[in-house]
């Protein structure tokens, strides 16, 4: 189930004010031509958009907070889906009592500031695809 694979090249840097953060994060794997890798991410956004996967019904439900909050940790991968990258992006987040909370990263996050690190790495690619006891795109099996 698990694979081998070598780092290969790290990327850092800022993205940019006001951008949705995951729609950025894609960016730079398109950019950047990142197939395979781990992502991590803090800093701040002036609102979010989070979804929390209901095993039961086998769907999403949107959670929006409309709301200044920190970006305590931002942890990721880098895959292929439908041959193209796609970031899979969990994320805690704290409001200004300290409280924190999370889930997967959705699109509708508007960055005030992140730093971010890309670790890429080499080897065998992973795909997603529909997985059918979960109803989730997981990493295809190899053979
Ligand atoms: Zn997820």
């Amino acid at each position: 189930m698990l694979r081998h694979v070598q780092p290969a090249a790290v990327f850092m840097g800022r993205l940019p004010y006001g951008a949705d953060l995951l729609a950025a994060l894609n960016q730079v794997c398109i950019e950047k031509e990142i197939t395979l890798g781990r992502i991590e991410a803090i800093g701040a956004v002036q609102k979010a958009a989070l979804m929390y996967y209901n095993q039961d019904k086998q769907e999403y439900e949107t959670l929006k907070f409309d709301r200044h909050l920190e970006i305590v940790a931002l942890m990721g991968n880098v895959s292929l889906k439908d041959n193209k990258p796609m970031v899979h992006g969990h994320i805690v987040l704290a409001d200004k009592e300290g409280n924190a909370f999370g889930g997967h990263l959705a699109p509708g996050t508007i960055i005030f500031a992140c730093e971010v690190t890309i670790q890429v790495f080499q080897g065998t690619l992973f795909e997603r695809e529909r997985e059918p006891q979960t109803g989730l795109p997981l990493w295809k099996e190899t053979r």
